[in-house]
């Protein structure tokens, strides 16, 4: 029953352009929050009643790259565990200048593993900082999950560039799916004309509000120009080649999540605390 082209609902400031310009076409929005949405309300729900605390007395605090993110945080219908899902938004340009005010000298930390559940990370998780991450990340899962076992296929090319409107057609275990990336306000209203005049003939779009995507995010530390981004990407995707996972399904946490709480994705369970709904806004 769902609306193709299914569009991508991780960049809030993507969604607020559709929900304040686009309203008719937010059915071809994902249900899916964003990932900040889903950790805090992961984080206030299985994090607490794993480790024993009330989440009446958790602070969750997330680091982003964008300015989009604390208003996200803010909206009346994200607080899924009957808490809000994330309460504190810093952006990376502000986080900076506290470690800066603090003398905290990174170089001569020492290093440390990050706590569990919830720790563990991936090189898919890793590359939605740039544009065609996250519809790369979505690939290595989809294709994997539909044919029931590893593929030798990882990394997905066609998807990737700097151009802010790209198309590709993927072979998903012997089925044509075409999808389309687009990068920047401008390039996804044209999108939007397109789907509207039924010239949009894609299953699946991924959406990214800032130019590059994240990389160019307006949380992001100052000056950012094209050559800046560039090393932002090489950075994402250096770190995604060297990440010892490379595809969300094979994280272990979020496996024994789903396993031993969740559910199925499907679940009622899941649905109502990792989805929701976006509806149209007046400025
Ligand atoms: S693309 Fe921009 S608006 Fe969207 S999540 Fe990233 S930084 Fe925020």
């Amino acid at each position: 029953g769902g609306v193709l082209p299914m569009i991508t609902s991780c960049s809030p400031g993507w969604v607020n352009m559709i929900e304040l310009k686009y309203p008719e076409l937010l059915p071809h929005l994902s249900t899916a929050k964003s990932p900040q949405q889903m950790f805090g309300a992961v984080a206030k729900t299985y994090f607490a009643e794993r480790a024993g605390i009330d989440p009446a007395k958790i602070v969750s605090v997330s680091v982003m790259p964008c300015t989009a993110k604390k208003a996200e945080a803010a909206r009346e219908e994200m607080c899924a565990s009957g808490y809000r899902d994330v309460d504190v938004v810093i952006t990376t340009r502000e986080l900076g200048r506290m470690i800066r005010e603090a003398g905290i000298d990174f170089n001569a930390l020492e290093e440390a593993e990050f706590d569990s559940p919830l720790g563990t990370g991936t090189g898919a998780a890793v590359i939605f900082g740039t544009t065609g991450g996250v519809m790369e990340a979505a690939l290595r899962t989809v294709a994997e999950v539909v044919a029931g076992k590893e593929l030798p296929k990882l990394e997905y090319n066609e998807v990737r560039g700097m151009e802010q409107t790209r198309e590709a057609v993927i072979d998903v275990v012997g089925v044509s799916v075409k999808v389309a990336v687009v990068h920047t306000l401008k390039s996804a209203k044209m999108m939007l004309e397109r789907i509207k005049a039924g010239t949009a003939d894609y299953q699946f779009i991924e959406v990214m509000a800032c130019p590059g995507g994240c990389i160019g995010g307006g949380g992001q530390p100052v000056p950012v120009d094209a050559s800046i981004r560039q090393k932002r990407r090489e950075a994402i995707f250096n770190c995604d080649r060297t990440s010892e996972l490379r595809k969300s399904h094979e994280n272990q946490e979020i496996k024994t999540l789903y396993d031993t709480w969740l559910g199925k994705p499907l679940s009622e369970k899941a649905h109502s605390l990792l989805h929701t709904h976006y509806h149209a806004q007046n400025r």
